[in-house]
C-alpha cells in the first residue's frame, strides 16, 4: 500500500535542506519505493501565512500520514511572539498531537569525519549509539510542579518526577524493538540506588527482556553513563533512558560527532509512525546561502525508510550513499577542514542521489 509522506520545511535553511530530501524521496519514488509526497505548513512559515505556527490542516495532514519529515523551525523574526504562536509550539503540538513518545537520538561518526571530534579520533573513529528517550513523561511533564513560598517566608520550587509502569514498558518495547534491529545490545540508563522511579524503571526492563530473548540487556546509573559516554563511547550500541538523562546524554553524545549538520532524529508513536527530522535548528545565520549541510536530513530520510516504511535495505542504501560521497572529499563549509574545497546544499544532495544509482 502506498505510504504517505508529510513533508513540512519549515523556516530558516528548512526549504533548502527539505528540498534536497524531497529530491532523493522521488529518486527512491522513480526506483520502485510506493510513496506519496505531501507539503505542509509549520512554525513560523506557518504562522506568516495562516497566523498559527500549527494550523489545524498541518495536524490532520500529520495525523493522516504514515511519516513526517520536518527541516527545522525558528527565526529572531518570530522571538517577539507571544508563547502559544512561537514556531517551536508547532512543533511541540505535533509532538503532542501525534503522541510521539519514543525520542530516537543516533550519534554517528562516519570515519571520514573523525578530526571533527574534540575526542581522540581512535576513540570516536565509526561511532553508532542509538540513545532511545521518553520524550512525553517523566519530570518535565510530572505534577504538582511549581514554586511556593514556606510558611517561614522562604521560597520552595519543585518538580516531580513519575513514571507509570505502562509508560515504562511502552518505551521499553520501542526500545527493545530498535535493537533489534541493531547491535542487538540494549542498555538502560537509570539512577536505581537512589530513586524509586528508576527502581520500577530497572524492574520493568528486565521483565520485558524475558519477551527479547535475542536482546542482550544491562543497566547503568546515570552518572557512569555519562563518564562511559566520553571515556569509550563505542561500547554502546542502543541506550534506553527517561526524558531527563536522555535529554542530557543525547546531546553530550551529539556532541561526540562534532558535526551538527549530520546529525537525523525521529519520533515516534506506539505504532512506529514517526517525525524525522534532523537534530539542528533553522541556522537562520546561513538560510538563503546555499551552504546549509543536507545531510543530517538526508540521514532522516534514511530513519523513516527503516522504523517507519520498513524499508531497512532503502534505508542502508542512503546511509552507504552519504559515506560514499563523503569518501569522494565532498564537505559543505560545517564539516570542512581549514583550507577544505567545499560544495553547497545542492551539489552535495545531487552528489548523495548519484551515489545511491551508484
Ligand atoms: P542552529 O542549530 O540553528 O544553529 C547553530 C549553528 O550551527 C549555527 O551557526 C548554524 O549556522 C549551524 N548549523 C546548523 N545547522 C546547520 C547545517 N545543516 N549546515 C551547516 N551549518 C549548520 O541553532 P540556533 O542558532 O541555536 O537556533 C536557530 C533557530 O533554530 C532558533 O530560532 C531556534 O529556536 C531554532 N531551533 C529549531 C530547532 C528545530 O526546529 N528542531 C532545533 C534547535 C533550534
Amino acid at each position: 500500500m502506498t505510504k504517505k509522506i508529510l513533508i513540512l520545511p519549515g523556516d530558516g535553511i528548512g526549504p533548502e535542506i527539505v528540498a534536497e530530501a524531497r529530491k532523493l524521496l522521488q529518486a527512491l519514488r522513480a526506483g520502485g519505493l510506493d510513496i506519496a509526497l505531501e507539503e505542509g505548513l509549520i512554525g513560523g512559515a506557518a504562522y506568516d501565512a495562516k497566523g498559527h505556527p500549527l494550523p489545524d490542516e498541518t495536524l490532520a495532514q500529520a495525523q493522516q500520514a504514515d511519516a513526517i519529515l520536518l527541516g527545522a523551525v525558528g527565526g529572531p523574526q518570530y522571538e517577539s511572539l507571544e508563547r502559544p504562536l512561537r514556531p517551536e509550539q508547532g512543533l511541540l503540538g505535533l509532538r503532542a498531537g501525534l503522541k510521539l513518545f519514543s525520542n530516537l537520538r543516533p550519534a554517528i561518526l562516519y570515519p571520514q569525519l573523525a578530526g571533527a571530534s574534540t575526542l581522540k579520533p581512535e576513540v570516536v573513529a565509526g561511532l553508532d549509539i542509538m540513545i532511545v528517550r521518553e520524550l512525553t513523561g517523566g519530570i518535565y511533564f510530572g505534577q504538582p510542579r511549581g514554586v511556593r513560598e514556606l510558611d517561614n517566608g522562604e521560597k520552595e520550587g519543585f518538580n516531580t518526577l513519575v513514571y507509570r509502569e505502562s509508560e515504562i514498558e511502552r518505551i521499553g518495547r520501542s526500545a527493545f524493538e530498535i535493537t533489534r534491529l541493531r547491535g542487538r545490545r540494549l542498555c538502560s540508563v537509570d539512577k536505581a540506588n537512589v530513586l524509586e522511579v528508576t527502581e520500577l524503571w530497572r524492574q520493568t526492563m528486565i521483565r520485558l527482556a524475558a519477551d527479547y530473548p535475542d536482546v542482550e540487556l544491562s543497566h547503568m546509573y546515570v552518572d557512569n553513563a555519562a563518564m562511559q559516554l566520553v571515556r569509550e563511547p563505542k561500547q554502546f550500541d542502543v541506550m534506553v533512558t527517561t526524558n531527563m538523562f536522555g535529554d542530557i546524554l543525547s546531546d553530550a553524545a551529539a556532541m561526540l560527532t562534532g558535526s551538527i549538520g549530520m546529525l537525523p532524529s525521529a519520533s515516534l508513536d506506539a505504532a512506529g509512525k514517526g517525525m524525522y527530522e534532523p537534530i539542528h535548528g533553522s541556522a537562520p545565520d546561513i538560510a538563503g546561502q546555499g551552504v546549509a549541510n543536507p545531510l543530517a536530513t538526508l540521514l532522516s530520510v534514511a530513519m523513516m525508510l527503516r522504523y517507519s516504511l520498513d524499508q531497512a535495505a532503502a534505508a542502508a542504501a542512503v546511509e552507504t550513499a552519504v559515506g560514499r560521497v563523503l569518501d569522494q572529499g565532498l564537505r559543505t563549509r560545517d564539516i570542512a577542514a581549514p583550507g577544505e574545497a567545499t560544495v553547497g546544499t545542492v551539489e552535495m544532495g545531487d552528489a548523495v542521489v548519484a551515489a545511491l544509482g551508484a
